[in-house]
């Protein structure tokens, strides 16, 4: 057939279901495919557009889809093969078309690598959830069921990797959608190509049987169908046919049995118009051919997960010859054939109803059903419906589920926990993202470590979306902040001893100390200034515990005054005294507000620069440490409630004569000259390098961390700008945190 042949008959098929089709657009489609598919020609030497004709023929015929399906089938590689935009289609047609073209483009692109068993699961499960509209599934599955059709002009090895792929991924989508025959059809074929030989015996062998079988299948018609009208049913129909190659296949592999041994290669059906009536069709059934025990299953009383109905019986006919009969409604044979797609059957009039609507049909039938695979089912319809997962690629083709909403955050601590902690830069489909970026379905990511990466900031809990992640930035914060925590947790404990009227100075005293450690179940000072640090305990419920000792070193200290001696100074070390009068230059060229003469040292976190916006913080003993605003230590959601006192306002002076030591971290393509690149920028633009350390990771990428010396804010920028101009570097950042 010519392809305007094949058009021709196309809509032949659709008005025979849909007069009311919208055959301008379809045809539309159809010519405006032609037209971009142009000189391409399909492996066989067919024009290109004999594909998406086929395609949109099996949804008329098979499904008997919609308008828009049909049109989107027809426009189904016009996005992925020519230079077609979503764009043009939903200007020409609708953009509920392009999207559904967009969403089958996007599983074309869809790679299988992996082949364990979980992985596939995973892979069908993205593959539903980046259906967002069921149809763009059905148009996939026969875009597949056309090429494995035509499967013999290809390479045995694409041959093979394509059954493969549609043995485990389609075949079981189709399936759970409900769609039998296409099942079908899917595994006779990938059964071609994966074990020719196997599949070659039971075709020879099936029609060998089927030449034999003729005359029996024939007369077992005619005595059913008399038997009916006899007991009034007369509007039911009656045929048998040879069981499908790769069910038999499946039963002689998985109960070890040769061809003869497997019992039932012939089945009938009986459809009939009520329920009532298969229950009579089966009593007519077991009182024409003795049942065999134990094959009777009542799929209409329990239906299966997917929607299937029926009544199956297994009897043994004459001369031995033992067939399955399966006796259901005309609706629910429908749906047996079409699955989910029967429902555009039944809808085919209505126009214009919302998703809402049309997956409410689905769910109504899904949630009457018991029973852990109907869960599964459901669970997998759901992502499709309520996108409640995503799931993404590693660059080897492993599949990765994360909840939505998941971040490179999420995706690295679900690899591992060093992968996440030594996470300095990600790729989402092969640019450089941001670490808290929004991943999708199907997206491949890639993180790049590195073994000096400054670890988790504690922002990330923010963005992560799985509790695996989160936890384990917690746990990286326990263990790997314990200065930190420890110094944080002492002042939160100090702060909380001091409005019980004591000092931290008399509560950990010689005598104290051991008293102390015992009450808290603590072993040294420091493990228990940590655990208050990363969150472990608060230092409010110690206290607590603390009561009787607070009392005795209370007591102790109104005996030490009634015996006239000097009380221990409530505050030991003073580290600053309040004064008046602001300056111009502060230390370092930092003034903080009300405080002069006060030690100010830079943050070794975010290293501040004049420029930079920067907040101070009193610290015990150290004077004031300055941060900048932007940095992680310094956020107000980190701020202790105690602490708020602390946090003071400190402003850079007018004149700085001095020059600041600041972190750079380049994250950078491994390539020669990168590092002669880098310098030559450096001294270009005068920056005074203190340290460079440069290393590769594994997986090909160069991390530099700078320690430079600028005069200010506006020249780092400069220097951050010259360096990101550097072909092949990926970032700059200055690390905080
Ligand atoms: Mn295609």
């Amino acid at each position: 057939m010519t392809p305007d042949e094949m058009y021709q008959h196309l809509e032949d098929t659709i008005r025979s279901y849909n007069p009311g089709a919208d055959f301008a657009h379809i045809r539309q489609a159809y010519e405006y495919a032609a037209a971009h598919h142009g000189q391409q020609k399909r492996k066989d030497g067919s024009p290109y557009v004999t594909h998406p004709l086929n395609v949109a023929q099996i949804l008329a015929e098979e499904l008997h889809l919609d308008s828009e399906s049909i049109m989107a089938a027809l426009l189904h590689d016009t996005i992925e093969d020519t230079d077609v935009t979503h764009e043009d289609i939903a200007k020409l047609f609708s953009p509920t078309v392009a999207d559904l073209v967009e969403g089958v483009s996007k599983l074309t692109r869809v790679q299988y690598t992996s082949k364990e068993e979980e992985q596939m699961e995973n892979l069908r499960k993205m593959l539903m959830a980046m259906s967002k509209d069921i149809r763009v599934i059905l148009i996939k599955i026969a875009d597949r069921l056309h090429n494995m059709r035509t499967m013999e002009y290809q390479t045995p090895a694409k041959q093979k990797q394509k059954s493969y792929e549609t043995m485990e991924i389609y075949a079981p989508i189709a399936h759970r959608l409900g769609m039998q025959k296409m099942k079908w059809e899917l595994e006779d074929l990938s059964l071609k190509y994966l074990d020719g030989a196997g599949y070659q015996e039971i075709i020879d062998s099936l029609s060998a049987k089927s030449a034999e079988y003729e005359g029996f299948m024939e007369r077992v018609e005619a005595q059913i169908q008399a038997r009916l009208a006899e007991a009034g049913i007369t509007d039911a129909t009656v045929y048998g046919r040879m069981k499908h190659p790769y069910s038999i296949y499946r039963k002689m592999y998985s109960k070890a049995k040769s061809l003869d041994d497997v019992f039932d290669l012939i089945a009938f059906r009986v459809l009939v118009n009520t329920v009532a009536d298969c229950y009579n069709v089966l009593g007519i059934i077991h009182d024409l051919y003795k049942p065999i025990l134990g094959r009777f299953k009542d799929y209409i009383g329990t239906p299966k997960p997917n929607m299937y109905q029926s009544l199956h019986t297994t009897v043994m006919g004459e001369g031995g010859i033992p067939f399955e009969v399966q006796i259901r409604t005309y609706e629910m044979h429908e749906i047996a054939e079409y699955g989910v797609a029967a429902h555009w059957k039944y809808k085919q009039a209505g126009q214009g109803e919302g998703d809402e609507s049309r997956y409410e049909w689905v769910r109504r039938l899904l949630e009457n059903q018991d029973g852990a695979d109907a869960e599964d089912f459901i669970h997998s319809l759901k992502v499709d419906m309520f996108a409640d997962e995503v799931f993404v690629f590693t660059p080897q083709g492993d599949v990765i589920n994360l909840p939505a909403g998941a971040t490179p955050i999420d995706f690295a601590y679900t690899i591992h926990s060093q992968v996440g902690n030594h996470m300095v830069a990600a790729k989402v489909n092969g640019h450089i993202a941001q670490l808290t970026a929004t991943l999708h379905n199907g997206d491949v990511v890639e993180v790049t470590t590195s073994q000096s990466a400054h670890g988790p900031s504690r922002d990330w809990l923010q963005y992560a979306k799985s509790s695996n992640a989160r936890s384990k930035i917690r746990q990286w914060f326990k263990h790997e902040k314990r200065d930190e925590n420890i110094v944080n947790g002492r002042a939160s404990f100090e702060a909380e001893l001091k409005r019980c009227g004591v000092t931290l100075r008399e509560m950990t005293s010689e005598d104290m100390l051991p008293l102390v450690l015992k009450k808290t179940s603590f072993n040294t000072l420091d493990d228990m200034y940590a655990a208050i640090g990363y969150g472990g305990v608060t230092s409010l419920k110690l206290v607590g515990r603390l009561r009787e000792e607070i009392r005795k070193v209370t007591e102790a200290r109104q005996a030490d005054r009634n015996t006239g001696e000097a009380a221990a100074p409530e505050n030991p070390i003073p580290i600053f005294e309040p004064t008046v009068p602001r300056k111009s230059s502060g230390e370092h060229g930092v003034i903080v507000e009300g405080l002069s003469n006060c030690l100010v040292k830079f943050s070794k976190c975010c290293s501040p620069v004049p420029g930079d916006d920067i907040v101070g913080f009193i610290t015990r003993g150290y004077g004031v440490s300055v941060h900048r605003t932007d940095c992680p230590n310094a956020a107000p959601e980190r701020r202790k409630p105690e602490e708020a006192g602390r946090w003071i306002r400190v402003t850079w002076a007018d004149n700085i004569s001095e020059t600041y030591h600041t972190t750079l971290q380049l994250v950078a393509k491994d390539r020669i000259g990168m590092l002669t690149d880098v310098s030559t920028i450096l001294s270009t633009t005068k920056t005074r390098v203190c340290s460079l350390n440069a290393r590769s990771t594994p997986d090909g990428y160069g991390v530099m961390d700078l320690e430079v010396e600028v005069a200010g804010h506006e020249q780092l920028k400069a220097v951050v700008k010259k360096l990101e101009s550097v072909p092949g570097i990926m970032r700059v950042t200055r690390p905080a945190g």
